[in-house]
């Protein structure tokens, strides 16, 4: 009880803040919200949306899951879309996911079973299954993961573009884009997976572009990675 008493100290003490630095700030609050934009992240309590954005509540209208899934059979997921989109009228959608993600994890180690989650991460699963050669191409279990964390992020924004809501908005001639990114625990930074989409597209296609962006990018990173420490090697060794 006593940490629970802290949380509402907390927050009595932040409300008051507010106030005093803009007096109107709630009043304007409860008169309206006007996000441009909808984000669709994990769950993970180290990647606070609107703080890694800098953004201030009534800025960002936010959906979280394990491992943040968009699955068309989920009505969760799928009436936020809907809202955003057609009563919020958000311009982008962004779905992100995170390296050392417990979801993308899970997903990938058969061994053992999560219970109920089982279920959830089956979007998860789908995604190994799809992309099985690929991961069994890494040459470590780190490498996989990071794979299939950037992979999960596609599908589940390729999911976003063929969702009704979506398709829908492009159909009346709505201004709306879709984003896949990914954060980095490490150093708190978001990498944008050269996924951005205004319009109806064909999946398969956008699918192998974006795969082979994934993978370019990823040979880019290693080698720099690689440059750095037979610089730093040499240095140390000078
Ligand atoms: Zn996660």
């Amino acid at each position: 009880m006593e940490e629970l008493r802290q949380l509402l100290e907390n927050n009595a003490r932040w409300a008051a803040a507010a106030v005093e630095r803009d007096p109107d700030y709630f009043k304007r609050l409860e008169r309206q919200q006007q996000p441009q934009h909808l984000w669709i992240g994990c769950s993970d309590s180290r990647v606070p949306a609107n703080e890694i954005v800098a953004m201030q509540p009534g800025e960002l209208f936010v959906h979280r899951n394990v491992a943040n899934v968009v699955a068309h059979s989920d009505l969760n997921c799928q009436s936020v879309i809907q809202f955003a989109v057609e009563r919020l009228r958000v311009k982008h959608v962004m779905v992100v996911g995170h390296y050392g993600c417990s979801g993308v994890h899970a997903a990938l180690d058969r061994s053992r079973s999560a219970g109920i989650s089982d279920y959830w991460l089956g979007h998860v699963r789908d995604v190994v299954s799809q992309y099985q050669n690929l991961l069994d191409a890494e040459p470590t279990d780190h490498r996989r993961e990071s794979l299939l964390g950037e992979l999960n992020v596609l599908e589940q924004a390729l999911n976003v573009c063929t969702s009704a809501a979506v398709l829908d908005a492009w159909a009346r001639g709505q201004e709306l884009s879709v984003h896949g990114w990914i954060y980095r625990l490490g150093d708190g930074l978001l990498r944008h997976l050269n996924f951005a989409v205004d319009a109806p597209c064909d999946s398969s296609e956008l699918r192998t572009r974006c795969v082979g962006k994934i993978l370019a990018e990823r040979a880019r990173y290693r080698a720099r990675r690689s440059a750095e420490v037979s610089k730093a090697t040499t240095a140390a060794g000078a």
